[in-house]
């Protein structure tokens, strides 16, 4: 009997899996792909396509279809859709299609890769949905920031310093860059918080420490056009344009909650040690919607490559391993186009020069072609 692994989600962890699943062409094997958006979106390299010239939209995108298109028709099939209801118990999902029917995807072995999205929905740190939705808010982000003379970045963890950073190595000279920043240090007090700042003041970002914003309000009086903040106590900062990068919410809104963590917005998967989720034998999740040990490229990576063998275990009907996490945790942030900051493991420092030419070059672009041709799993 033929077999069907549901792949929700063609990011880096799906398009992983995906890729991962059928270069085996495992014998009556046939992998779906289902994604909001068309194509693959390298959302690590968001922070500097707002500056325009920069990046281009193909450097960014890249197909789905063209990246599934080089294994043999009939093991692979892409559904552009929302998972929109999972049974576990009845191995069934529901897709909602761009024209608002739904379709019933009946699976043997199912991978949740559906990631996070910011809780700022027309930000383009993170997918906010269609191509056409992500590419928009790419767009609009930068037209904003072009015709802005004062711009505040809020929250001070790796996407405001890296936005902030961009904007001040282009517009430093020319543009009020301000970063907000809730705590007395950036980075959450890390180990690479002082150099993060350090490397911020070169670029001119002022960074207000102590800064709860308690909401934004269309400005009125000498404010009018502009964003207003307004912070706790009352404080307010008029600017020409407000870009928040706080908050993750992992996209589980379709998984029963019994299989989630516990809180009331942001409610990650809960898994096992195989990745695996508790309670049934073919349910598997991987990357930001677990986001455990902690949202992060390398993380997702490393449980891309053991939720595929698991998978591929399970098809064969042996046991799964337990996953395996990066050797090393390792964070760095481009600070600008030629700077950067970074720490492995929390101990030891990466020096800038470092970060630059492993990063802040290039934010990694390259890495798109490996998923596309396959090269990455
Ligand atoms: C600005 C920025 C910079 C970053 N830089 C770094 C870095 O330098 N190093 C590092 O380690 N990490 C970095 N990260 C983290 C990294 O981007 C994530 O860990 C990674 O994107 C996780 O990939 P994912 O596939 O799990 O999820 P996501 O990238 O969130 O992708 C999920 C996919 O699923 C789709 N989807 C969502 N809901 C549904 C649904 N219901 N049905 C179908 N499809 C759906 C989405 O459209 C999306 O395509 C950065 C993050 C940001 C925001």
């Amino acid at each position: 009997m033929s077999k069907t692994v549901v792949i929700l989600g063609g990011s880096i962890a799906g398009l992983h899996v995906a890729h991962a699943l059928l270069k085996k062409q495992i014998k009556d094997t046939k992998v779906i792909l289902v994604s909001k958006n068309s194509h693959f979106y390298w959302n690590l390299a968001s922070v500097r396509a707002i500056i325009p010239g920069q990046i281009t939209d193909e450097q960014l995108f890249q197909p789905l279809q063209t990246a599934l298109s080089r294994y043999p028709a009939e093991s692979w099939e892409l559904v552009i859709g929302s998972a929109s209801k999972a049974d576990f118990g009845a191995k069934t999902v529901e897709i909602t299609l761009p024209d608002n029917t739904t379709r019933a995807l009946p699976y043997h072995q199912l991978v949740l890769a559906t990631g996070a999205r910011s809780s700022s929905p027309d930000t383009p740190w993170k997918s906010p949905g269609t191509y056409e939705e992500t590419l928009a808010s790419l767009h609009d982000t930068a037209a904003r920031v072009t015709n802005a003379q004062h711009i505040v970045v809020a929250g001070a963890g790796s996407t405001g310093i890296e936005v902030a950073g961009e904007l001040g190595y282009e517009y430093g000279k020319t543009k009020e860059i301000i970063l907000l920043c809730s705590g007395d240090k950036v980075a959450g007090g890390s180990s690479l918080a002082d150099a993060a700042a350090n490397e911020l003041k070169k670029l001119n970002v002022t960074i207000k420490y102590g800064a709860h914003v308690q909401e934004t309000r269309p400005g009125t009086g000498d404010a009018q056009g502009k964003t207003e903040v307004v912070f706790t106590g009352g404080e307010t900062l008029a600017t020409d344009l407000y870009l928040p990068t706080t908050g993750l919410i992992p996209n589980t809104e379709y998984i029963p909650s019994q299989f989630l963590g516990p809180g009331e917005v942001a409610r990650p998967v809960l898994v096992d040690e195989f990745l695996r989720v508790p309670e049934t034998e073919e349910v598997w999740a991987c990357g930001d919607i677990v986001s455990k040990p902690r949202a992060g490229f390398f993380i997702t990576q490393k449980q891309a490559i053991s939720v595929a063998k698991n998978v591929e275990a399970a098809l064969a009907g042996l046991k799964p391993t337990v996953a395996k996490g990066p050797p090393m945790d390792i964070l760095a942030c481009a600070v600008g186009r030629e700077r950067g900051v970074g720490r492995i493991n929390n101990t030891i420092k990466m020096p800038s020069f470092m970060v630059w030419a492993a990063k802040g070059r290039t934010l990694a672009l390259p890495m798109v072609k490996t998923y596309i041709d396959g090269s990455v799993a």
